[in-house]
């Protein structure tokens, strides 16, 4: 068994970022990010905190913009319209989830598509279908170089990801494909789960539920990316896999924390360099 340290991977995409941005800063371009906040959700304050200090890691402005709750679905579109038309914002990312009278579609499908850091507009979306796409969405993104960490390659393996969201799910398969792997989606309809999952050699599990992915469920061997950020009874962190008991039976695995969490922030900073390269004009 290896542990796969999303820190340590993490730490290097973020070098990376930051050795390019400082080089143009030498030609006079710095890097923004926007970052909104609608509400006052814990979780979402602290990742809204985490990816701030991100951008100071790499060299990037992040701009704040905390709302209240009450903000309307006009006021937010407004912001978001007022962020596309600033040059020094290169990257907006408007965080999820949003109070319940705002339709979040709606607010990023408002995002220009040059600015959607997340990857969630449906041109970004379509993008990535097609295999030809500028930003990658985070998460996966992120497993994508968790899995690449491990040297084992993904063509032709059997590559199983469970949840089918339009965060996670979707394009984690999309870049499993592209990475001509065989690809298997499953969800909570899916008909005697374990039999599909113990025949992964590659198995990303995005559930949402502590505990979820069981030893019986894993092939011997298998590399097991663990995207779940869920709460035990004692407030703990803790992912959808089992950990402690899939650790010995797996070849690869990433803890929660410390696997995951950590390359989706460093995948959007990524993002927001190349967003400012392509608005610079000085893509390679
Ligand atoms: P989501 O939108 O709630 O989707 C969960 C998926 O799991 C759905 O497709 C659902 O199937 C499927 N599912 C639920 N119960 C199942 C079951 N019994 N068997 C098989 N599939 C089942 O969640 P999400 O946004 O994709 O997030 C998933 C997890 O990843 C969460 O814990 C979230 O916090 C975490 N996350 C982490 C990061 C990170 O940076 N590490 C980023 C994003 C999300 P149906 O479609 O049939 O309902």
């Amino acid at each position: 068994m290896n542990i796969i340290d999303g820190k340590k991977v993490s730490a290097r995409v973020k070098s990376e970022v930051r050795e390019e941005a400082a080089v143009l800063g030498q030609k006079g371009i710095s890097v923004g990010l926007a970052v909104v906040i609608v509400g006052d959700n814990p979780a979402s304050r602290v990742y809204v905190n985490n990816k701030k200090k991100a951008c100071a890691e790499v060299g990037f402005e992040s701009y704040e913009y905390a709302l209240p709750a009450e903000t309307t679905q006009d006021e937010l579109l407004a912001l978001v319209k007022k962020l596309n038309d600033d040059k020094k914002v290169n990257g907006i990312l408007v965080q999820l989830p949003l109070p319940k009278h705002i339709d979040e579609n709606a607010i990023i499908n408002a995002i220009s598509p040059d600015k959607d850091v997340d990857a969630f507009h449906p041109t970004n979306v379509g993008h990535i279908m097609i295999g030809d796409f500028s930003f990658l969405p985070c998460t996966p993104a992120g497993v994508m170089e968790l899995i690449a960490e491990t040297g084992i390659d993904v063509c032709g393996k059997n590559c199983v990801v469970i949840g089918r969201s339009n965060i996670v799910g979707k394009p984690m398969a999309m870049l499993l494909l592209h990475k001509n792997g065989t690809v298997t989606m499953t969800h909570s309809r899916t008909k005697d789960l374990a039999s599909v999952t113990s025949q992964a050699d590659i198995l990303v599990a995005a559930v949402g539920k502590a505990g979820f992915v069981t030893a019986d469920m894993i092939k011997p061997g298998a590399v097991v990316i663990d995207v779940g950020m869920n709460r035990n009874a004692e407030g703990k962190l803790c992912g959808d896999v089992d950990f402690d008991g899939c650790c010995e039976k797996a070849g690869y695995i990433t803890p929660v924390p410390g696997g995951v969490g950590p390359m989706t922030i460093a995948m959007l900073m990524r993002n927001t360099l190349t967003a400012a390269k392509i608005q610079n004009g000085c893509k390679d």
